[in-house]
């Protein structure tokens, strides 16, 4: 196999794993996906295998119609919404879905972010909006997704977690780790008057 492919497999399992061990998913939820750039392929995680027990060929190779080109598992069952967020952002290079714990809270409350973090703002672009509910794997909440994104680099899902991208898989994990950072600072901030927007974005 091309040695980008078998290098995006290496990826993806390193990222999968990473995100495991931050504590950004458990047990064998959460996914993650890479862009084989100048290819129409993807590289994404298998679904109900636990992130220990995976190796680089377990990951599923997959064309951009989702049909399956290599692995010897199904792929993720969110791949509609990794495939969704390939055709509509073509700069992105790799996607994450987690179901980190802090930034959940603030999804089931039913609110997205507002501009608060400058780091925030430097690396998601802004605010982090929440994507409406639909169901685990659906097509509607690919497309959901897709929407709460736009032109930013992370979004919450109602009721279940944090979709975050990036040119490569490692900026999309660091994302989703900002986005952690932001939501817990968001609740905290709760505590003493509430949160205020950062200057430069007050208008936007
Ligand atoms: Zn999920």
């Amino acid at each position: 196999m091309e040695s980008m492919v078998l290098e995006a497999m290496k990826d993806v399992l390193e990222t999968a794993q990473e995100m495991a061990r931050q504590g950004l998913v458990a047990g064998t939820s959460g996914n993650c996906s890479a862009r084989v750039f100048d290819t129409d392929l993807v590289v994404i995680t298998p679904t109900s295998l636990e992130y220990g027990l995976m190796l680089s060929e377990d990951m599923c190779v997959l064309n951009m119609d989702g049909e399956k080109v290599e692995g010897r598992y199904s792929p993720s069952i969110e791949v509609n919404m990794h495939l969704a967020v390939y055709r509509a952002r073509p700069e992105v290079g790799g996607v994450v879905h987690t179901h980190q714990k802090m930034a959940t809270a603030v999804a089931v409350a039913g609110r997205g972010i507002p501009p608060i973090l400058e780091e925030q703002v430097f690396r998601i672009y802004g605010g982090i909006e929440l994507a409406e509910y639909a169901p685990p794997g659906s097509l509607e909440l690919a497309d959901n997704a897709v929407a709460a994104l736009g032109n930013r680099n992370a979004c919450l899902l109602a009721h279940h977690g944090v979709v975050a991208v990036g040119e490569k898989l490692r900026d999309a994990l660091l994302n989703a780790e900002i986005v952690e950072r932001t939501a817990t600072v968001y609740i905290m901030s709760h505590l003493i008057g509430g949160p205020r927007i950062v200057p430069f974005m007050e208008h936007d």
